[in-house]
This record gives C-alpha cells, sequence and structure tokens, in this order.
C-alpha cells in the first residue's frame, strides 16, 4: 500500500475482519503517572482509525515479526479518526505490559481492529450520562469526551473518577480543561488522600453520598462503569440502592479483569 494512503476502517469492516491486525509504530512515550505511561500509536500505512468512543482493540506483539507472542486487549484512549491511537497503560510486569514497559519509540506493534460493541458510547435520549471509572478505566472516557467535545455533541455528563493518590490521576489537566470548558463535570475523589496533603477535593471510595451529592438526577442517566470486575460490581449495587435500574439500557459495564 502507498505511503499516506488514507484509510478509514469502517463498521462494515470491523464485522468481518475481527482477526485482521496492522502494524502501528509507537512514535511517542509519556510517563503519565508513576505506574503509567500513554503509549502513542500511528499506523504504518497512515491509517486513521474509525470507531464508536469507548471500543477497545488488540495491542500485539511479535518477538521475530512473524508470530504474535502476546496480545491483550486496551481502550483506545484517542477520539476516532484521529492522527494517532492513544492508549494509557499500567506497567504491572505481566506478560505483555513488562515489554510495553521497555518498548522505544519506533518499535512496531500489530493493532487489530475495534471491538467493543456493549461499551461504546452513544448520546443518551436524555442526554444525560454519567461516567464511572478507577485508575486506568478512564481511558474510554478520554476517547469519548474528546469525541463528544470534537463534535460539539449536547450531553450534560458527570464524571466521577476514584484513584489512589493525586499523581495517579491520568490526564489531569485534559480533564480540567474538560471540566472548565463545560464538556463535563469531572468529580475525582483520592482512595489515599494521606499521600497527597495538598489535595483539597473529594476523598474515600465512590458511594451512595458521594452519588446523591454529585448526581442527584441519577435516575435519568445512562450510566457506563470502567474498572475491575470488583469495582463495577460494587459501583452497580450502588446505582441500584440509588433506584437506577441494572439493565442494559442504564447501565454499560467494560470489565478488564479480576484485579
Ligand atoms: C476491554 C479491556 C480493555 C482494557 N483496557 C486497558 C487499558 O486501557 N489500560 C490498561 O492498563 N489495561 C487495560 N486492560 C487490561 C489489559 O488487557 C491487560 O490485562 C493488562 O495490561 C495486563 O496484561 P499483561 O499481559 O501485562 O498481564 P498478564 O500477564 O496477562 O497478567 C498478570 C496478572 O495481573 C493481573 N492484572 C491485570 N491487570 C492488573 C492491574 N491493573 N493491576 C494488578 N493486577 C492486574 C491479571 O489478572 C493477571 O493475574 C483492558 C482489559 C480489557 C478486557
Amino acid at each position: 500500500m502507498a505511503d499516506g494512503l488514507e484509510i478509514i476502517v469502517s463498521e462494515t469492516t470491523q464485522k468481518s475482519a475481527n482477526a485482521i491486525k496492522r502494524p502501528y509504530k509507537l512514535v511517542e512515550i509519556i510517563k503519565e503517572t508513576p505506574n503509567v505511561k500513554t503509549l502513542r500509536f500511528k499506523s504504518e500505512f497512515g491509517e486513521k482509525m474509525d470507531f464508536k468512543p469507548g471500543q477497545f482493540v488488540q495491542i500485539g506483539y511479535s518477538s521475530d515479526g512473524s508470530k504474535i507472542d502476546a496480545q491483550r486487549p486496551y481502550s483506545i484512549g484517542s477520539a476516532p479518526c484521529s492522527d494517532f491511537l492513544d492508549f494509557y497503560i499500567e506497567m504491572i510486569g505481566g506478560k505483555l505490559t513488562s515489554v510495553l514497559d521497555k518498548a522505544n519509540a519506533g518499535d512496531i506493534y500489530n493493532i487489530s481492529v475495534p471491538n467493543g460493541k456493549n461499551f461504546e458510547y452513544a448520546p443518551s435520549q436524555n442526554k444525560k450520562s454519567l461516567f464511572i471509572a478507577a485508575a486506568t478505566g478512564i481511558a474510554p472516557f478520554i476517547s469519548m469526551l474528546r469525541y463528544i467535545e470534537k463534535n460539539r455533541i449536547e450531553e450534560d455528563v458527570i464524571v466521577l473518577y476514584s484513584v489512589r493518590t493525586k499523581a495517579d490521576i491520568i490526564r489531569a489537566s485534559e480533564l480540567e480543561e474538560f471540566n472548565k470548558k463545560g464538556i463535563a463535570k469531572i468529580i475525582i475523589t483520592l482512595t489515599r488522600p494521606a499521600e497527597s496533603p495538598d489535595w483539597t477535593g473529594e476523598t474515600e471510595r465512590i458511594d451512595v453520598a458521594k452519588i446523591e451529592k454529585y448526581v442527584p438526577d441519577v435516575k435519568e442517566r445512562v450510566a457506563y462503569l470502567c474498572g475491575s470486575n470488583q469495582f463495577n460490581s460494587t459501583m452497580t449495587e450502588l446505582l441500584k440502592s440509588c433506584g437506577v435500574p441494572a439493565d442494559k439500557d442504564h447501565i454499560k459495564h467494560d470489565v478488564w479483569g479480576g484485579h
């Protein structure tokens, strides 16, 4: 394929080609927090991937350029059809993250077409959404907020974001900008506030009191939850006790595993 040729991977392509992986070059690595790196990729063929915000791709690594040694799903943090694909990855020393942690700009990885229909963002009927995230679970919401801003979607969005310390907030200044610009009302809560003595915001885990305080109209919103299994089930129980029906029209989940 000619250099610079722009291909948009469409919805129909997605359905028929779930297994397809394409080469992407790692062009930038940013130390986002003590444990999380932003990895920015650019298609080797100049493709700009189209997807629905909230979707994920498989990132695959091949040591010899032929077979894939390891691949894992990662939520896309950039907006659809951007020049780059951004990911926010916690380096936990596992099979793929130990490779990604040592990755250098210029390295090539294989990236699949987008997946994950259940967590796609779509403007809600009431134009009111609630995003609830823990740690790197903010990744798909960054994509959604970028998309909402870029497309000037009129949606009243509230984000409840739980992290351990102030230093663990991913894309802190971008989140602040979203707040300032009125793209979303973002409430961050620190679960280990003692480690951030200058923090003046919310502390402790997300609970019913925080939901009632910041989201009094929670029953009118579509809730999107992204975090561990444990986090998502706790949040679902909280929402249920606030009167939100636990069906897929009211609560959407992106579950990343058992940690
Ligand atoms: C749809 C989807 C989207 C995802 N998006 C992201 C994302 O945007 N950013 C991101 O960082 N991860 C994301 N993940 C998790 C990711 O796919 C991998 O599971 C993670 O990076 C670990 O891969 P690994 O090969 O390094 O670890 P492995 O060798 O596969 O696992 C090592 C062990 O660590 C456990 N583990 C996995 N994650 C964590 C963690 N965070 N803390 C502690 N233990 C853990 C695993 O359960 C396993 O027992 C997503 C997962 C899913 C299903």
